[in-house]
């Protein structure tokens, strides 16, 4: 049978990276096993529920490289995705046959007589639970004018087990249970109600999810087993805890997908991060899209929470920089770059860009560094010098500038290995030390004391430029 897997987000908000992390194991799955990968917005709450917060996740998931196989408007009433919402006759047409079958029932208790029945609850000590009060009453006792919810039947004894491909198998006793709503007074379905309805219509196999959601599933179980539908199987992911070990939340910043590609990670780094996450593969940490389809399986998902670490996610990142290809990553770098200069780059400024590249790879872990630690090509004259910059331009440095300048104009060659050449001899000449007169041009050329390798920094600005930074400074 062909495995069918969905991601089922709430647009409720942007998407979460742990969501990203729930989408990016639905999806392995479905790729590991030849099957489908469905996406479907779960947009029944409709004071929640935002068309921008849609687009957001979309986005992400593109960025991501998760495209999901049901992205046909054809299916979709016009739109590239499955919305919940849309189904709401289907899950009420399931209530109703669940009323006619003796598995669920009409409740007509108004909100103010389930408040007090929680209240004695409460006062009482008990659970707070529905007490099942219209279980068994005829609907010729219902009182005018109150609009019934309907409520599953769910058995009040013996037990329920599910077997997780994570977790194991679980058993909880059915007197836990409630009889939960299913159908709201005005006739919309609950998330319970829906879930299981678009999991069984949509022919899921194998719903993954976070373990967030495990006690759900005992709720959930009883509406398949209410409707004689197979189940499908479960895998529950433990949590993403933050560094701290507290639940992963906005205050450990980067919540979201979309701050992850704001701040320069690529998507793939950040796919091989999350499938770190609760997933191993002996003590393999760079694990590409392909690999990663090729090993994924159930029994490697581990059953504890995983922390997030940005170190290890920033060691990633700069393994995927330094395994881009020079022009892709200028064009990757690009937007940050028209950020930080405020204005796009030429196309002449793009294959500097480009040939800078592999000076600058070794150097940072994201886009954005490639944007601070080359901006400085780009920059326009007199640049601006930082202090320390400042500092190695002392009277001696300057002069010495002063003369090497005379033997850069010479220069017929401007190649790093010939710059170099009139530094090395000029600083044995002199007796100095070659950082007494490559320092200060590092100082002149890029404003800063770290740039990378600078006689191929001064090549690839070319003669004029370097000339004219050069007299900048000295002057
Ligand atoms: N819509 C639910 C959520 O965003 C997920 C439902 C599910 O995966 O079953 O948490």
């Amino acid at each position: 049978m062909q495995t069918v897997v969905r991601f089922a987000p709430s647009p409720t908000g942007f998407l979460h990276i742990g969501g990203a992390r729930t989408a990016l194991f639905n999806w392995l799955y479905a790729k590991h096993t030849g099957g489908k990968f469905f996406l479907r917005v779960e947009d029944t709450d409709r004071e929640r529920s935002t068309p921008e917060s849609v687009e957001t996740i979309l986005d992400g998931m593109r960025w991501l490289g998760m495209n999901w196989d049901n992205n046909d408007p054809k299916i979709n009433n016009g739109r590239n995705y499955y919305s919940q919402f849309e189904k709401r006759e289907r899950h009420a047409e399931v209530a109703r046959a669940m009323v006619e079958s003796g598995a669920a029932y009409y409740c007509y208790a108004t909100p103010q007589e389930l408040e007090t029945m929680r209240a004695e609850q409460k006062a009482n000590g008990l659970p707070q639970k529905y007490d099942g009060r219209w279980r068994d009453r005829p609907a010729s006792e219902a009182p005018a004018g109150v609009k019934p919810v309907i409520r599953l039947k769910a058995p009040q004894t013996g037990e329920t087990t599910v077997r997780d491909e994570v977790m194991g198998t679980i058993t909880v006793q059915n007197n836990q249970l409630d009889d939960m709503v299913l159908l709201r007074g005005d006739g919309n379905p609950t998330y319970m109600l829906a879930v299981v309805v678009d999991d069984h219509d949509m022919g899921v196999t194998h719903v993954i999810r976070g373990d967030d959601h495990m006690t759900n599933t005992f709720r959930q179980v009883q509406i398949y087993k209410a409707m004689g539908w197979e189940l499908p199987s479960f895998a529950h992911l433990p949590m993403i805890l933050g560094p701290d070990g507290a639940k992963l939340s906005k205050r450990h910043g980067a919540p979201a997908v979309s701050d992850y590609r704001d701040r320069g990670y690529l998507p793939e780094a950040v796919c091989n991060y999350l499938l770190r996450l609760c997933w191993s593969h002996g003590d393999e940490e760079i694990i590409p899209i392909e690999q990663a389809i090729e090993w994924f399986d159930f029994d490697s998902i581990g059953k504890s929470p995983a922390r997030f670490d940005f170190v290890k996610l920033n060691h990633i990142n700069a393994h995927y920089i330094g395994a881009t290809d020079d022009k892709k990553l200028a064009e990757l770098a690009r937007p940050f770059l028209k950020e930080a200069l405020g204005r796009d780059l030429t196309e002449a400024e793009m294959s500097m860009l480009a040939s800078a590249m592999p000076d600058i790879k070794p150097r940072v872990q994201t886009l954005r560094e490639i944007a601070t630690s080359t901006q400085f090509y780009f920059m326009p004259r007199p640049l601006k010098l930082d202090d320390k910059a400042q500092k190695n331009l002392t009277p001696e440095a300057k002069a010495h500038l002063k003369e090497l300048l005379l033997k850069i104009e010479a220069l017929s060659d401007f190649t790093h290995d010939a710059i170099e050449q009139i530094f090395r001899a000029y600083s044995e000449e002199k007796a100095i030390k070659l950082g007494a007169i490559a320092q200060p041009l590092r100082s002149a050329l890029t404003g800063t004391t770290v740039s990378p390798p600078i006689f191929k920094v001064a090549e690839l600005l070319g003669k004029t430029e370097v000339i004219a930074r050069v007299k900048d400074a000295i002057l």
